[in-house]
């Protein structure tokens, strides 16, 4: 017999099988030696109160043995020889588009500007060692895209989520652990992200699809208004009538090139920020009210929202025990963001903190027309590469300074490789953006009191929250509203914000494909 309950346990006890028995046993009424197995189904920690509690939704076996059922793969047939589907961009979204073209009988040619996983950690490396960016390939591009080497947070604040459980059960098959399923906040972490990926690529080349890295598509064929194929950066074509373009937010020559062609794109809100780094200890006391943490918790994270003046302010892909990677994708710019190892064991904790943005607040940009948001993004990372003094090093400030208006004097160490150049941030940001980031820390200290500290330091821009245009497309169809046979997909199309709904819209867009 199984039956299902919902328990509130000390860390310790959800850590240890015997004594969790022993607690289901004693709550339930249920003889000790009669529950042959606890299953976990649900995980999530309760720490609102002094005493923390782990929340748990398990399955119990009563006399029952319980046998365990592995995470299944679909069946992915042989594709080699079927229809194709053109697939621009490897990320979460192309990937997934990819998985799913297979399994509905077509095969993908997926085409990837960058490398793969392990040649892309060479330009990582000359990122941080020697302020090199490879326009191609580095932390937003190549295979994997984006959420390669990132926290790898699997959920999303999205309302319209989709199948989350079915993009996470195939990340099991693909060799994540299985207790992404478990936990309320999974997370899979940027030691084990890679492998993931090449498997993913190797499923997908196994069945018969394609996968061509180091390959920039540089023009769409279009004619009466449907889609013929795309260009390569060697000039040679490809011709298709179906194109999934999942290039992420990041592919500012992509939403250029659209725009140049009059294919319709609108400029999108957005955020932006700084990204801001405590130790994890300091977070810990804070979020767990004590001391030190204790063994059987794991680092703390955090989410904070707060209205500042009428805008919203808030933390954004928060990595606890994490460091702060160097994002920019071209030459001349900045750009920060965050990742962490499985374990998050990294002494720091990083978030990004950024403050909402409406498209009024890109008037000056106008003449850009829909570009006037991404304008307004590149000029910040641009101005924060001259005042880091141009190399990749960022703009930091002690948070406290930050929010005093006073340049720091001598700046604390960072785990941002590059390096950091002490400025005021008023220098690097407009100023409704300064002074939003200024009152904003001072109210998340009213609910994280001792967050507004000197040993804090704010660095400078965390840029790429979401994408800044929206590529639009036939609620329906998910074909461009105007060009037939393109398919804008994912988060940079802005349909997408993460790792899974950018994974669950590239699967719409394989769908919506393959009807067609
Ligand atoms: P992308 O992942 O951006 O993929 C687009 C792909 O298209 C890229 O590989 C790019 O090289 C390729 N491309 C672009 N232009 C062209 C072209 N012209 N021709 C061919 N290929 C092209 N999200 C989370 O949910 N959890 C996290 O913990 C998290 N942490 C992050 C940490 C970091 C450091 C970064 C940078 C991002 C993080 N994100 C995280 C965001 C997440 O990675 C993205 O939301 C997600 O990857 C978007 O998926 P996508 O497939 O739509 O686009």
């Amino acid at each position: 017999m199984q039956h299902e309950f919902t328990i509130q346990v000390s860390p310790e006890t959800a850590a240890n099988p015997n004594q969790l028995k022993y607690q289901v046993s004693k709550k339930n009424k249920i003889p000790l030696e009669e529950i042959k197995h606890i299953q976990i189904l649900k995980r999530s920690i309760d720490a609102r109160q002094r005493a923390i509690k782990i929340n748990l939704k398990i399955n119990v076996f009563v006399n029952e043995v319980y046998a365990e059922a592995p995470i299944q793969l679909p069946i992915y047939p042989d594709v080699s020889n079927a229809s194709e589907i053109i697939i621009v961009g490897a990320g979460p979204a192309g990937l997934f588009a990819a998985l799913r073209s297979i399994e509905l009988g077509f095969k993908p040619i997926v085409l990837e500007r960058g490398k793969d996983v392990r040649a892309r950690r060479r330009d990582l490396k000359a990122i941080n060692r020697d302020h090199i960016v490879n326009e191609d390939s580095n932390y937003c591009f190549g295979e994997g895209g984006a959420g390669t080497y990132s926290d790898g947070k699997l959920y999303t604040r999205s309302k319209k989520r989709g199948d989350v459980h079915r993009i996470l059960k195939l990340l099991v098959g693909f060799g994540a652990t299985d207790q992404i399923l478990v936990e309320a906040h999974p997370h899979i972490g940027t030691n084990k992200l890679p492998d993931i990926i090449a498997s993913i690529r190797k499923k997908i080349i196994e069945c018969g699809g394609v996968i061509h890295f180091e390959t920039r598509v540089t023009d769409f064929e279009i004619k009466n208004n449907e889609i013929n194929g795309v260009t390569l950066q060697d000039g040679s074509k490809i011709l298709t009538n179906k194109v999934i373009l999942a290039t992420g937010h990041s592919a500012r020559d992509i939403f250029e090139l659209l725009y140049k062609k009059k294919v319709a794109i609108e400029a999108k809100p957005f955020a932006l920020g700084v990204r801001v780094e405590h130790s994890q200890q300091l977070i810990d006391q804070i979020q767990y009210k004590c001391e030190v943490r204790g063994p059987y918790l794991p680092p703390s994270p955090y989410s904070i929202v707060k209205q500042v003046g009428g805008r919203g302010m808030y933390s954004f892909c928060m990595c606890p025990g994490g460091v702060i990677a160097p994002c920019a994708t071209k030459p001349g710019e900045v750009v920060t963001n965050g990742w962490s190892p499985s374990k998050r064991d990294q002494p720091t904790s990083n978030s990004g903190i950024v403050v909402e943005l409406r498209l009024d607040d890109f008037k000056e940009y106008a003449k850009y027309g829909p570009l006037a948001a991404m304008y307004f993004q590149k000029n910040i990372e641009q101005q924060a590469w001259r005042v880091g003094g141009e190399t990749q090093k960022v703009p930091a400030q002690r948070l406290l300074d930050m929010t005093q208006g006073k340049v720091s004097t001598h700046l604390p160490d960072t785990s941002y490789k590059p390096g950091l150049t002490s400025a005021d941030m008023s220098t690097v940001f407009p100023e409704f953006i300064h002074k939003t980031l200024q009152y904003g820390f001072k109210a998340f200290d009213k609910s994280m009191r001792g967050y507004l500290t000197n040993e804090a330091v704010v660095h400078a821009p965390e840029s790429r929250t979401s994408s800044p245009v929206r590529i639009p497309r036939d609620w329906k169809t998910l074909e461009h509203t105007q060009v037939k046979g393109l398919y804008p997909c994912g988060e940079g199309a802005g349909y997408a914000g993460g790792i899974i709904s950018a994974a669950i819209d590239g699967e719409k867009c394989a769908e919506a494909c393959v009807k067609k």
